[in-house]
């Protein structure tokens, strides 16, 4: 062989750094008036953060500590998309959602000292298998494919904190095919976003490019293919996607 090819192998080699098939692409999130994008790293959820959602879904607002879930990074979706409706499940919901996101990490975070962790903020919509989610409940089992499933979670451009502050006694809302089924304002959330981060920092180490969807208000409800979703938090930009038929 000779020392030319070696070389060109070499390179080769180095180009591909040794994994067995291509690296996906990092996945992220467009910011609001630039070509940056933030680069996401996980997906955190609290559940149960509006007091109205918690009574609609049978609970009460004040008896339990936060609920935290996780979806995949590779599950993010942007505005503007088709999002196909997911296999199975006959009670696919909508779920409008003032969504963090962080570019400082941190382990035991004082909610004194959370919001210098936050970037910026959107609105995000998690999509949810609400037949598989009951299911889970009454089991016993976990959430992942009720709540992490592919595509499951929308969200807008991310506003910067340094154009618009932080939010907090917004509205925010949710329309299907432009009728109005969520409504309510960011200072009803049971759990604040300071105290979220304060909250999730003491059970995972918090890292830059993790976002957090911080729960969302009652009217959730389901979704077929064919109708548009339209939501949107005072302030922020507006996400829209479309329920599209998916695969047969
Ligand atoms: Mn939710």
């Amino acid at each position: 062989m000779s020392t030319v090819f070696l070389q060109i192998a070499k390179y080769t080699a180095s180009m591909d750094t040794g994994y067995v098939f291509t690296p996906p692409a990092r996945v992220s999130a467009a910011v609001r008036h630039s070509d940056d994008r933030f680069p996401v790293r996980r997906i955190f959820c609290v559940g149960r953060n509006y007091a109205d959602h918690v009574r609609e879904m049978g609970g009460d607002p004040r008896s339990e500590p936060p609920i935290f879930f996780t979806k995949p990074a590779d599950a993010l979706v942007p505005g503007g998309s088709n999002v196909p409706y997911p296999p199975g499940t006959r009670n696919l919901h909508h779920e409008v959602e003032l969504v963090v996101a962080l570019h400082r990490g941190g382990t035991r975070i004082s909610a004194t000292s959370a919001l210098a962790h936050v970037y910026g903020y959107a609105v995000g919509n998690d999509l949810t298998r609400r037949d598989l989610q009951s299911q889970a409940r009454s089991r016993g089992q976990p959430w992942d494919m009720s709540k992490g499933f592919d595509a499951s979670a929308q969200i807008s451009q991310i506003t910067p904190v340094e154009r618009f502050g932080h939010p907090s006694s917004n509205a925010i809302w949710l329309k299907v095919n432009g009728e109005q089924r969520q409504h309510s304002t960011l200072d009803q959330m049971i759990w604040s976003v300071p105290e979220i981060i304060s909250g999730l920092s003491a059970l995972v180490e918090l890292q830059p490019g993790d976002l957090i969807y911080t729960g969302t208000p009652d009217g959730v409800g389901q979704l077929v293919p064919g109708d548009v979703v339209t939501a949107g938090i005072d302030g922020l930009d507006e996400l829209e996607f479309r329920i599209v038929a998916g695969p047969a």
